[in-house]
């Protein structure tokens, strides 16, 4: 997961997309950075940590141009230290080329092996850094048809933004697994993983870049190109689930209404009594507004979410993931005590996290627990930009609902079925990914989910 943003030409390029990396905090929390072009001279500064941590006004104000690309991050390929951090710039006989990408490449392994025999030297593991390698290579001379030949190389998961010079470049791949979107502010053109990012800086949404387009933004306007075959769509169903924005409207539709028909499915498939439903905080909040909606069982807040623990939190072993856990979340005994409650949960992934909340739930009083999880079992891991653990450490994939149930601690556990999760989504079930969920992976069945592939 990360989150990508771009802007040109406008004046305070660096300042807006240091605002649109702000609303994209949530797509990753590990580093942070920001390039900009000014005239023939690239400024670039990044580092680890929140986009709070690390810019500040000055340093902002030392960006100057007036095309920027930024860049959030959460590692899936690649581990989180400053090598790998992005943008990633180069100058190469090209000229200037700087990389924000999101998504996980599905052909990393034989690419870098290709680059490195015809002598590339890697300064990174991240697979992002491929696509530099690819553009500088290139025999071809002007940009357009630099990028359809870097990128048609490219297999697997792709939203990108480039900046080639002075132009600012916007590429999905053929599948669309990831978001990327299209605004203007203040005669400028925008480029954003998520809606939430063009709102907070007051940009117009225009549209979705597509599956498969590129789109080369220079200072007299936009030009829009589709050069390769027409593949399937592969929208990656847990944006919607879990990690877009709320406010977000991805894939051209709003995520919180989704999350609330989930809810409202859930509630249809498996009916509970309960005195109120309660959401795991956040995530859970929206399925468990349609829970209660379609259900007509009051919702409350059984546990109040603490904001101010960001991943900075280190935490080494069990028992410091278990302390984060509770401290993240506080359950209101005054709420829960003697009551029978219904839990909105979005995924279950490991299990220990449901554990631990299960467990705290019931010292704070709550007579029954009955888990509703606002999606199917987890079984499968993702290669195309999710963390997910391997399928040893999905919990799903190795044990029935019941041994779910009973490790967790719930009185009762259901999750959504598949045909209610796709039945909920706004779009065609067919436009979707939902290999996590049942092994059909759109490509790469045999691909190995490994983070550190570049690395072994
Ligand atoms: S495997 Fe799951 S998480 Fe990965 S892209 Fe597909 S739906 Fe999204």
């Amino acid at each position: 997961m990360c989150g990508i943003f771009g802007v040109y030409p406008h004046k305070d390029a660096a300042h807006l997309t240091c605002l649109g990396l702000y609303a994209l905090q949530h797509r990753g929390e590990e580093a942070s950075g920001i390039i900009t072009r000014n005239g023939r001279k690239a400024h670039l500064h990044k580092g680890l940590g929140l986009v709070s941590d690390v810019f500040d006004e000055k340093i902002i104000r030392s960006l100057k141009g007036e095309l920027a690309v930024g860049h959030v991050r959460y590692s899936t390929t690649g581990s989180s230290n400053i090598k790998n951090t992005q943008p990633f710039y180069v100058k190469s006989k090209i000229g200037d080329i700087a990389i924000a990408h999101n998504g996980n490449l599905t052909n990393t392994t034989s690419l870098h092996r290709e680059l490195e025999n015809n002598g590339a030297l890697f300064q990174t593991t991240m697979d992002s850094e491929i696509i530099a390698h690819l553009l500088a290579r290139s025999h071809n001379n002007n940009s357009q048809d630099t990028v359809i030949w870097a990128l048609s190389k490219l297999e697997g998961a792709y939203s990108l933004v480039l900046m080639l010079d002075d132009v600012l470049i916007g590429a999905r791949d053929t599948f669309g697994w990831r978001p990327l979107c299209l605004g203007k502010f203040d005669g400028a053109y925008v480029l954003a993983s998520e809606t939430c990012a063009l709102d907070l800086i007051g940009a117009q949404y225009i549209r979705d870049i597509e599956p498969g387009e590129i789109v080369f933004i220079k200072k007299d306007g936009l030009t829009s190109i589709k050069p390769y075959q027409k593949t399937r769509h592969a929208f990656c169903i847990f944006e919607y689930i879990y990690f877009a924005r709320p406010d977000s409207n991805i894939f051209g539709h709003n995520v919180y209404a989704t999350r609330k028909r989930l809810g409202g499915q859930l509630a249809a498939e498996f009916p509970v009594v309960a005195d109120f439903v309660m959401p795991i905080p956040d995530s859970g909040t929206y399925a468990a507004l349609g829970f209660s909606e379609a259900s007509k069982i009051p919702f409350e807040y059984g546990m109040i979410r603490n904001h101010y623990i960001g991943r900075t939190f280190i935490q080494p072993t069990q028992d410091l993931r278990d302390f984060r856990v509770k401290i993240k979340l506080n359950p209101l005994r005054e709420v829960l005590n003697g009551k029978k409650v219904a839990i909105i949960e979005d995924s279950i992934v490991r299990g220990t996290t449901s554990r631990m909340r299960v467990k705290t739930l019931r010292q704070a009083g709550a007579k029954e627990l009955h888990m509703r999880v606002s999606c199917p079992p987890l079984k499968f891991p993702c290669f195309y930009g999710i963390d997910f653990p391997t399928k040893k450490e999905l919990v799903a994939s190795k044990h029935d609902i019941a041994w779910v149930r009973d490790f967790i601690g719930a009185d009762s556990l259901e999750y959504l079925s598949l045909d209610g999760m796709l039945d909920s989504m706004p779009l065609p079930k067919e436009d979707f990914c939902t290999a996590c969920f049942t092994g059909k992976y759109p490509i790469c069945h045999s691909c190995r989910s490994s983070k550190d592939i570049l690395e072994k």
